[in-house]
Formats: C-alpha cells, sequence, structure tokens
C-alpha cells in the first residue's frame, strides 16, 4: 500500500480547493492537493463570470488576503464591468467574464508553480482517523493513503449528486464527472447533519448559429476595473456581449412542459436558489411578467459556445430546443449541451466552527458548496479560511478568526456557522451591516495587513501594498492641510453651510461634487495625486462620515439585542419590510431582536423598521 505524508491534504480542485491548497502552502505548509481530474482543476460549473455586486467584495477580498481568484480572473477576462457604477462606491461590484479555458489553465499554472503543492489524480472515499477523534488523512479509491494532521474536504456539488434533464436521471458530480458516492456514505456514518440541495445550469448554445445582427449590444467598461488590486488593466482581447429576450411563445412552451421540468416535476427533494431561478420558476413565480432579459456571453475567444444568462433550465432537451429558439435572435440556433439540474448533498454548517473545522472530527475543515452556499467566489473565499486554519491546525498554532465588522469573508462565515442556511446561500451587500466600511475599494487596507502578519503575502504584493499606504496617507495629509472659509469656497463655486468655520480639504471631499481635480484647481500644489489614490482619498472622505454615524448605530443595535418583540406583533403591517422577510418573521416569531437578527436573510436596514415598530407599540400600551 502506497503511503505518502503532507502537512495538509485538500480534497478537490475547484474554486474553494485551488485557494485553501494555496493559503495553507503560503501559510508554510506541504500540501496534497487530490482531485478527480487533473485537467478539471478550475473548471467554472456553470457561468463564466467572476464577480458583482457582494460576490465582487469577496474577490476583493481573497485578493487582499493574496489569494488567486482575482489575479487569475483578470488574466482569463474577456470583458469587465463595474456593477452598480451610477450607485455609491460601497455597493459597486467589479465584474469580469472569463475565457473559461484561459482562467481554467490560469488556476493549474498558479497551483502547479507552487512548490509546496502536489498534485494528485484520484478519488477520496475514507478518512483516516486516529485516536481521540482527531484526523490522521484521506484514503483513495486505489487503497493509497495520505496522512496528514488537517483536511479540508471542498467537494462542491459531488457528494451524491444527481443530474436531471427532464424525465432523465443520472449519478454524476456536473456533466462529464462522476459523482462522489462512497465519500458521501462515510460522511453519513460519521453522523453529520446532511441535507439536500439542488441547482440549475443553462443550455450552452453554438455562438455562429446565433444572428446577432438586431441585438442589442452590451459592450464592456471603457475604463475597466480590475479585479485584482496587483492588475494594471487587461491582457486578453475585449469582446462584447448582447442582451435579447423570451417571448410569450417562450413562456407559452415552458408552462405546458412543466410537468416535465426536474426542478418543477416533483424529481428533486432539495431545495433551490431562490436568487439565481430558472426560467421555469421565473416563469411561475413572476406570471405577469411577459418577457425576461437573457444575457448571450461568449464563453472564450478561441470558442464558439455561447452561454444564455437568465434561462437554466432542466426541461427535456426536445423542449429546450423548441423554447430556446422562439427567442429573438435564436431562431436557428443549435444547443451544444442541454441544460440540466443537479441535486447533491451538503452538510448543515451550523456543524462548523468560525474556521470552519468539524469539531466532531478535530483537523477536518469544509469549505465551499458542501457547505450549503452557490457560487465560485463564495467557495473561494470559504477556501482561503480554511486553507490557513488547516496549516495553523498542523502547526498547532492559534486558529484565524474573519470577523463580521472586517469583511465580507466573516459576514458570511458568520452567517453560515450561525443561522445556518435554508437555501443555497449566495452573497449580497444587505448581509453586511457594517457595508459602508466594507467595500470592494478598501479591501486591501482591511485585510493585507492581517495577511501579512500571518505571512501569507508575497514581497511583491507586500511592497505595492506599503507603497500605495504610504502615498494614501500624504496625499491625505496634504489635502488636509488645505483649508478655506465658506466665503473662500463659494469664490470657487463650492456651497457649504455659511457658519464660518474653516474646512479642509478632507472635509471638502465630503460634499458632493468635489473632487480631488476640482481641489487642484483651488491648489495647485496637490497636483501630484494619480488618478487611482485620488478615487480612493475621495471614497475614505465621503464615507469619514457615514462611518461614525455607522459605528453608533450598530453600538445602538448591540444595546438592543435582548429587547423583547411585543407578542401580537403584525409583521405585514411594517411599511418597507419585504414579503419575505415579514413570512419568515410571522412563523418564526422570534422573542427578542438578537432573536430576530439571527433569521436567515434579516437586514440592518429590516432591524431597524422592528425596532421603530416595537418602539411604537410600547409607547401606544404605555
Ligand atoms: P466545485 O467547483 O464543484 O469543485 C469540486 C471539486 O471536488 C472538483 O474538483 C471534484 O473533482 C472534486 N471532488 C469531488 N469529490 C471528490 C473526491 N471524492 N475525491 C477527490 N476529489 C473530489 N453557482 C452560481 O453562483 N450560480 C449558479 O447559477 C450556479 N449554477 C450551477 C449549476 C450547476 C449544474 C453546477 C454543477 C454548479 C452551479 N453553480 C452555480 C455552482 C458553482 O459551480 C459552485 O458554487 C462552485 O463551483 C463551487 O465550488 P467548490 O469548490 O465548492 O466545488
Amino acid at each position: 500500500m502506497k503511503q505518502s505524508n503532507f502537512d495538509a491534504v485538500v480534497v478537490g480542485g475547484g474554486h474553494a480547493g485551488a485557494e485553501a491548497a494555496s493559503a495553507a502552502a503560503r501559510s508554510g505548509g506541504s500540501v496534497a492537493l487530490v482531485t478527480l481530474r487533473i485537467d478539471g482543476i478550475g473548471i467554472m460549473s456553470c457561468n463564466p463570470a467572476i464577480g458583482g455586486v457582494g460576490k465582487g467584495h469577496l474577490v476583493r477580498e481573497i485578493d487582499a488576503l493574496d489569494g488567486i481568484m482575482g489575479r487569475v480572473g483578470d488574466q482569463a477576462a474577456i470583458q469587465f464591468r463595474l456593477l452598480n457604477r451610477s450607485k455609491g462606491p460601497a455597493v459597486q461590484g467589479p465584474r469580469a467574464q472569463m475565457d473559461r479555458k484561459l482562467y481554467r489553465l490560469g488556476i493549474q499554472r498558479e497551483l502547479e508553480t507552487v512548490e509546496r503543492i502536489t498534485v494528485i489524480e484520484g478519488e477520496v472515499t475514507d478518512f483516516i482517523v486516529d485516536g481521540g477523534g482527531r484526523i490522521g488523512g484521506v484514503q483513495l479509491a486505489d487503497g493509497s493513503e495520505i496522512r496528514s494532521r488537517a483536511v479540508v474536504l471542498t467537494t462542491g456539488t459531488f457528494l451524491r449528486g444527481v443530474i436531471r434533464l427532464g424525465e432523465e436521471a443520472r449519478h454524476a458530480g456536473r456533466v462529464g464527472d462522476r459523482a462522489s458516492t462512497r465519500l458521501a456514505e462515510r460522511m453519513e456514518s460519521l453522523d453529520l447533519p446532511l441535507g439536500r440541495m439542488k441547482t440549475g445550469t443553462p443550455p450552452r448554445l453554438d455562438g455562429r448559429t446565433i444572428c446577432w445582427d438586431g441585438l442589442e449590444d452590451q459592450p464592456g467598461d471603457g475604463a475597466p476595473v480590475m479585479l485584482s488590486f496587483l492588475s494594471k488593466g487587461p491582457l486578453a482581447r475585449q469582446i462584447s456581449c448582447a442582451i435579447t429576450h423570451t417571448v410569450e411563445a417562450t413562456h407559452c412552451i415552458i408552462r405546458d412542459n412543466l410537468n416535465r421540468s426536474a426542478i418543477y416535476g416533483g424529481h428533486f427533494r432539495g431545495i433551490g436558489p431562490r436568487y439565481c431561478p430558472s426560467i421555469e420558476d421565473k416563469v411561475v413565480r413572476f406570471a405577469d411578467k411577459v418577457s425576461h432579459q437573457v444575457f448571450l456571453e461568449p464563453e472564450g475567444l478561441d470558442d464558439c459556445t455561447v452561454y444564455p444568462n437568465g434561462i437554466s433550465t432542466s426541461l427535456p432537451t426536445e423542449v429546450q430546443e423548441r423554447f430556446v429558439r422562439t427567442i429573438p435572435g435564436l431562431e436557428n440556433v443549435v444547443i451544444l449541451q442541454p441544460g440540466y439540474a443537479i441535486e447533491y448533498d451538503f452538510v448543515d454548517p451550523k456543524a462548523l466552527r468560525p474556521t470552519l473545522e468539524l469539531p466532531a472530527l478535530s483537523g477536518l475543515f469544509l469549505a465551499g458548496q458542501i457547505n450549503g452556499t452557490t457560487g465560485y467566489e463564495e467557495a473561494a473565499a470559504q477556501g482561503i479560511v480554511a486553507g490557513i486554519n488547516a496549516a495553523r491546525h498542523a502547526f498547532e498554532l492559534e486558529p484565524v478568526m474573519f470577523p463580521r465588522s472586517e469583511s465580507y469573508i466573516g459576514v458570511m462565515i458568520d452567517d453560515l456557522t450561525t443561522r445556518g442556511v435554508s437555501e443555497p446561500y449566495r452573497m449580497f451587500t444587505s448581509r453586511a451591516e457594517y457595508r459602508l466600511s466594507l467595500r470592494a475599494d478598501n479591501a486591501d487596507q482591511r485585510l493585507t495587513p492581517k495577511a501579512c502578519s500571518l505571512g501569507i503575502v508575497s514581497n511583491r504584493r507586500k511592497k505595492l501594498f506599503d507603497a500605495k499606504m504610504a502615498d494614501l496617507t500624504s496625499a491625505k495629509a496634504a489635502i488636509g492641510n488645505c483649508s478655506l472659509t465658506p466665503n473662500e469656497a463659494a469664490k470657487h463655486g463650492i456651497r457649504i453651510a455659511a457658519d464660518g468655520a474653516r474646512r479642509n480639504g478632507m472635509d471638502l471631499l465630503a460634499f458632493p461634487d468635489v473632487t480631488v481635480d476640482r481641489l487642484v484647481q483651488i491648489w495647485p500644489e496637490l497636483g501630484g495625486i494619480g488618478s487611482d489614490l485620488a478615487k480612493q482619498v475621495e471614497f475614505d472622505a465621503i464615507y469619514g462620515k457615514y462611518l461614525e454615524r455607522q459605528q453608533r448605530s450598530v453600538e445602538a443595535l448591540k444595546r438592543d439585542e435582548g429587547r423583547r418583540i411585543p407578542g401580537g406583533i403584525d409583521y405585514a403591517s411594517i411599511a418597507g419590510l419585504s414579503n419575505e422577510l415579514s413570512g419568515k418573521l410571522g412563523s418564526a416569531r422570534p422573542e427578542t431582536l438578537g432573536q430576530a437578527r439571527r433569521i436567515d436573510g434579516m437586514t440592518p436596514a429590516a432591524l431597524a423598521l422592528i425596532l421603530a415598530r416595537i418602539r411604537l407599540t410600547e409607547r401606544q400600551t404605555a
């Protein structure tokens, strides 16, 4: 029997596994990455894009911790778009569309070049358990053993995966990959709290059979915003996408065949992603809508495959062909691979510590879709946390925590481990109560110092970060040293309260329409500040005031945690509370504000509304 030894074993080469292996190796550990197919490392199972609102924040945080997703994403990106550009920086999310092949190869290259990582092709079927309930490594299907003091399990949708297309079903981890059944059975024997979830993907289209003329063009941004703080600009050729839409005839075909859909035909018992609904879901849930947008996203520069974002489906292939061809531009389209749905096991993340370790088996860490999340970014962000902590566990070092106030990563881990999941969990900015300070633009300021202190940052990043912070500090000092009175400001066209008080440049930047460029017109000596740095100074100035207010409201909310909620409260009558939340509150009937806070999907804004209602009820009954 073959046996080898490593500090940590990472099982799975998806998005969680790649970050976990890289983070454990950067932490100084020797790592075995075991995965079913080496050429499948870094595969994007569904949409060819990384980032977005909330998800883009996670990518920037992964990057700030010197993870690989953002850097490789920038190298492979064929279109960049900053989402929510017209809104405030706190909710702007960088998104990039990938050349699927370039991304997969980029991740493989990243892992190959790290000396401490050994990639092994194989199927993990069992855990080695040492005395005292400690993990001792893993066993592979060929009987070989890899011994290690820590194991990170990142098996995605593979545990007892079943894919369904119409009435057909077969065991698979995703199209083209076998399911992981023996490991799932082993997990069950450990008495872990397992559940079932489901998700789906759209058909892939042959772009050569799409009639692009007449479709709305969707170009990328003129000034691309990169995913990584280290990237200077796009490397690959940039392309446009197109937008089309479903029509009444599309909806008719879908409605007539709902009983043949794997999701609607009652073939699945797992819980699906409400925020990423299938086209069947949309047609039923939004029955009054006559049309839904479909984004046609090319999957690569030398690939004719097109991903039609918005029509994920599990209807039989023949029905998919009929409904797709009712969509303008797709009248003669050829489907290269039909859409399908997948159902798989997940572990209730409430069983995990905030380090993502499973206390039931010391040294076993879980990350990614196995924990009930959905999305590459959510998986990668957990991977980095599990990878760092697995290496630290192997070296008997203190674990590292990520508090909610510091990062979206912390928000996600806290949500997962304290509230659990009632549906596949994806990141939204509304999940973060501290979102004014947790911006995509300042992820490096929040997390790179922590990463440096953990010793997981490359010299190059550290040098660039230190230089940026030195420039930022001196730019803020220079701007803060310039000041003027309201009368002087008025002479320069800046309207502020005529209170006689002098305001410095940082105060002025907090006013709408005041930019660093504007200040340079008043004080030409500020002229040397580069445009990226100027943007950062402007954001920090705008949010400085809000942050003080946010801190006060956070403290007030903490004081109100134990406040009792009157029994007869009618949540449906609270204006501004979403139907979804009022339904959840109505059935959970929390007794205190603290309990309401822990309800899945609860937002700080909704809590403020409930608090206002409690106060009103108290006044009325006093
Ligand atoms: P994966 O990327 O799935 O990686 C799992 C890895 O584990 C693979 O490398 C596999 O080879 C390996 N593995 C499994 N079992 C073993 C074993 N026993 N031994 C060794 N290796 C093993 N996300 C969205 O955000 N939106 C969507 O609409 C969406 N739709 C999806 C539709 C489908 C059909 C699928 C399959 C996924 C979809 N996703 C979607 C999810 C997205 O692909 C995942 O969230 C993401 O890939 C999860 O990353 P992961 O690292 O946890 O797992």
